[in-house]
């Protein structure tokens, strides 16, 4: 099938809630991918946040591979090596105690909601404060999460029990946490928000006020987590200890997986029955995992995101069309001077190089594994195109 025939199909027999690039990728290796023409990208997206190794990394694909030819699934009422030992490896690298296997980011964040729920249920407290502008997922809960009216639209009503407050204003939070509050719930780098860090003062602030008023800190590494930030978790670089983390985009390296990990404190909080999923901790998606955390969790893996993360922080802030860059490791927000980002992304593609957007900046979320010369054929296909402006 050639491009036009794709497109077209896609747009009679596909709901349109994307609005698409035209490309249409048929192949990668590490940071670069190619289209069913031949045409050759480089890659600064990894599927928002996903290929944590990139494109077809050969171990990773061994490691799936193989377990696809063992045993591809089982029912949960049975055991698998492979997903005891996922957790194993995920509480590890992450200080957490167990894990609750789900697929997505969204359904991590629905465990993380009901654990909350139940933690807060004895003594009537079942609302959660989550952050104005923070993404939490699609689902009907997850929307309530997320602060941002735009999303909500059309949907009403939500689930309740969700209130909203500043980022970065701690007595703001005081204000709302009251005794009906059984949990915070934020990201500490607002991904889809904008690519917006939080202030290591207001997230130690409130580590330390969820503690004095036992409300649970829940902290969604859906986007940040995976040595994304250049700590395993991005909680590691601010220094606090949350009581639920979810964890999912690049955790099995471009499989369906999410996570939702509690703290020792919150062992066993879900009873036989009460929460579930056929897919979850499928034991080929757990493979694929194995492999990611093996890797990133690796203390000089993690430093080089960080030396990535610099060196393209670095040379993005010295064109003269960009305004700033914000954001941790190799997760990077750019913000330019009166371009449209969404025009850029589109000439990127054009030109050979894929990138994202968040707000009304340009987002860049690289495969971990990106090397120095892919990210130098990035940069100088990014720049020629912000030059043509
Ligand atoms: C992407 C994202 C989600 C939703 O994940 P899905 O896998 O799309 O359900 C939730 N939280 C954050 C911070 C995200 O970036």
């Amino acid at each position: 099938m050639n491009f036009q025939e794709i497109k077209e199909q896609d747009s009679t027999y596909i709901l349109h809630t994307y609005g698409r690039v035209d490309a249409a990728l048929v192949k990668g290796k590490n940071a670069r991918a190619w289209d069913v023409d031949g045409k050759e990208y480089i890659d600064f997206t990894s599927g928002i946040g996903v290929n944590a190794l990139g494109y077809s990394d050969p171990l990773w694909v061994a490691a799936v591979a193989k377990q696809a030819g063992e045993i591809q699934h089982l029912c949960n009422y049975y055991y698998s090596p492979q997903n005891t030992a996922l957790a194993q490896e995920l509480a590890a690298a992450s200080g957490m105690a167990q894990a609750f296997f789900c697929n997505s980011g969204a359904e991590a964040n629905e465990c993380a909601v009901k654990i909350a729920r139940k933690y807060g249920e004895k003594r009537n407290a079942y609302q959660i404060i989550t952050l104005q502008n923070s993404f939490h997922g699609r689902t009907l809960t997850t929307l309530a999460a997320t602060g941002q009216e735009g999303f909500h639209k059309d949907f009403l009503p939500l689930t309740e029990g969700f209130l909203y407050a500043e980022a970065n204003d701690l007595s703001g939070v005081e204000k709302l946490l009251d005794a009906s509050v059984c949990a915070v719930l934020l990201e500490t780098v607002q991904g889809e928000g904008g690519v917006i860090p939080l202030e290591e003062e207001f997230v130690q602030g409130l580590a330390a006020l969820c503690g004095e008023k036992d409300v649970l800190l829940m902290i969604d590494e859906v986007q940040t987590g995976v040595g994304r930030t250049g700590s395993f978790y991005s909680f590691q670089g601010y220094g606090v200890k949350p009581d639920v983390v979810t964890t999912a985009k690049g955790l099995a390296g471009g499989l369906p997986i999410g996570a939702c990990l509690v703290s020792e404190k919150l062992r066993d909080i879900l009873k036989p029955g009460q929460q579930g999923s056929t897919f979850g901790g499928n034991p080929v998606v757990c493979a694929g995992a194995r492999e990611v955390v093996r890797r990133v969790s690796d203390p000089a893996f993690l430093r080089k995101v960080t030396e990535k993360g610099s060196y393209l922080r670095e040379k993005l802030s010295t064109l003269p069309q960009v305004e700033l860059v914000r954001g941790k490791g190799l997760m990077l927000g750019v913000k330019l001077k009166d371009i449209d980002a969404h025009e850029v992304l589109v000439k990127c593609a054009e030109q050979g190089l894929l990138i994202l957007t968040a707000k009304e900046l340009v987002r860049f979320l690289p495969p971990l594994t990106i090397t120095k010369e892919e990210m130098d054929a990035g940069l100088e296909i990014f720049a020629a195109v912000l030059q043509s402006f």
